[in-house]
């Protein structure tokens, strides 16, 4: 089975069933959002998508974004997802660099010599020219995703239907999705996450995807028993402001099934707070675009091991490598490499960053990690977000775990700030639960007891909220331009 094949002409597909809904368009069936593929991918071959062209695709979360991707993908055509919030320089940057042609954008953004189309001018059943059946090679290029440029300037991530087959096989065989499954999508459209974890794998297995708008603490208890999916997948700094509302809000929580999180460091307690709160199992999944999204998981089913972030998915090899390019044990560190058919073909147009990326037939992921003797993986911390401190290498998630077990703290991010002798100390930004008291001599006496002194940081600064990038990672960029400019 091709992935790029509409819902509806799966082997077994009911016309009738529920494929995706959202507010603008209510409940589509598999025959529906086929319909409006087909009315789509006329309109866009009017316009010159056709096989190996890029479209741009910069809406907010809702349906006619998947509309989209399988009308470009139905004419062999590629989709660059852009963030909705960028600014209109680097949407500039972002269509120049992919060399998309067509801008799908709902509201009137215009670029010289770019063709903009309304979201609305896609659904017209009787425009554009008549197109054949096709469906694209697997080596096609299907998703240009662009990095959020924490490590430096944006970079087109390509992905090709091969990637995202393998993907979705692996996660629909590793949550055990079928026809009755039903996402509730709330984490952004324009990343993996959300498209391959909350979209294309339920439709995959024959069930459904709400998509909501951008997530919200106060409306999606509403929006979760509304829609009554089965799952739903999130990012920690989600989970933390769900934790953190008061107790008496009980929703009702029966139609889940499991939970899924990813992306950042989920603090091991948190998940226990969540499966309490939530009376299902949370499975936490680590991997990068580069990816395709997931490489490892705690398994739904069979041993989970929280502080860890599970174990290799089915069909990737995920091992630790030395800085000479050698494996090295479980139980040492190193940088966590992947194998598999899940791993990008390269970074577009840049054949430079794409061979160190993927030298000697790994992914290099940039994280630091350790494999324990049953293969489960822990994430250590990334390699650029290392503190040197006097020639100690300090890992910043480390100390903001041991920040994050003080009951009154919310969250907490460590990043370096140069010092002149001792090349860099680590300093903390913490925001405190509601109505919680801590200050920093109190923190420090806490931390004492649990890291060592040469870990300690320096200072902390108590902030209502640590700033965060869109996808929920804290914004440690930010935050170190913020720390360079006060003295150590
Ligand atoms: P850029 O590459 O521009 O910095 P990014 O890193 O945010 O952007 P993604 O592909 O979204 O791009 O992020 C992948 C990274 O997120 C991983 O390399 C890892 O550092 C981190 N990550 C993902 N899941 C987890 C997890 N469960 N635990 C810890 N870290 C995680």
């Amino acid at each position: 089975m091709h992935l790029a094949s509409l819902p509806s002409r799966r082997a077994g597909a009911r016309p009738d069933s529920p494929c995706l809904s959202d507010e603008t368009v209510g409940t589509l069936t598999n025959d529906a959002f086929a319909a409006r593929v087909e009315a789509a991918s006329r309109v866009f071959a009017t316009h010159g998508v056709a096989r190996g062209t890029v479209v741009a695709v910069r809406l907010p979360n809702r349906t006619d974004l998947v509309v989209a991707l399988f009308a470009a993908w139905r004419l062999g055509a590629a989709v660059t997802p852009v963030n909705p919030a960028l600014a209109h320089g680097e949407v500039e940057y972002q269509v120049a660099d992919s060399g998309s042609h067509v801008l799908v954008t709902h509201d009137g953004l215009s670029l010289e010599g770019v063709t903009t189309l309304a979201p609305e001018d896609l659904t017209a059943t009787d425009a554009g020219v008549d197109v054949g059946p096709a469906e694209p090679d697997l080596d096609d290029l299907a998703l240009l995703v662009y990095t959020s440029g924490t490590t430096g300037c944006p970079k087109g991530v390509e992905l090709t239907h091969a990637n995202l087959d393998a993907m979705t096989a692996a996660m629909v065989e590793a949550l055990s999705l079928d026809e009755d499954d039903h996402s509730l999508l709330i984490l952004p459209l324009f990343h993996v996450n959300g498209i391959v974890v909350s979209v294309l794998s339920p439709l995959r297995a024959g069930g459904q995807a709400t998509i909501a708008g951008r997530f919200n603490p106060q409306t999606f208890f509403a929006t979760l028993e509304t829609a009554r999916p089965t799952y739903f997948s999130g990012v920690p700094a989600i989970y933390t402001m769900l934790a953190n509302l008061p107790a008496e809000i009980a929703p009702d929580t029966s139609s889940l099934r499991f939970v899924v999180c990813g992306a950042a460091p989920m603090p091991a307690a948190l998940i226990g707070r969540i499966e309490e709160r939530f009376g299902v199992v949370l499975v936490e999944g680590y991997g990068l675009s580069e990816g395709t999204c997931a490489s490892t998981s705690n398994p739904l089913h069979g041993v989970r091991k929280p502080g860890t972030v599970g174990v290799a998915l089915p069909g990737q090899t995920v091992a630790v490598m030395a800085p000479d390019g050698t494996l090295v044990p479980r139980g040492e560190h190193g940088e966590v490499v992947i194998q598999g058919p899940t791993v990008m073909r390269g970074y577009l147009n840049r054949p430079e960053e794409t061979a160190k990326a993927l030298k000697d037939g790994w992914l290099h992921t940039g994280d630091v990690g350790v494999l324990d003797e049953d293969g489960y993986l822990r994430i250590v911390d990334r390699v650029k977000d290392m503190i040197i401190r006097g020639g100690e290498n300090i890992y910043p998630q480390e100390i903001e775990h041991a920040i994050h077990a003080h009951p009154a703290v919310l969250e907490a991010a460590v990043v370096g700030r140069p010092h002149p002798v001792m090349g860099e100390e680590p300093v903390a930004f913490v925001a405190l639960k509601d109505g919680a008291s801590l200050d920093e001599d109190e923190l420090v006496a806490f931390l004492t007891q649990r890291i060592a002194k040469f870990k300690l940081p320096t200072s902390v600064t108590f902030l209502d909220e640590v700033p965060k990038n869109p996808l929920g990672k804290f914004d440690k960029p930010r935050l170190r331009t913020t720390v360079a400019s006060t003295r150590a």
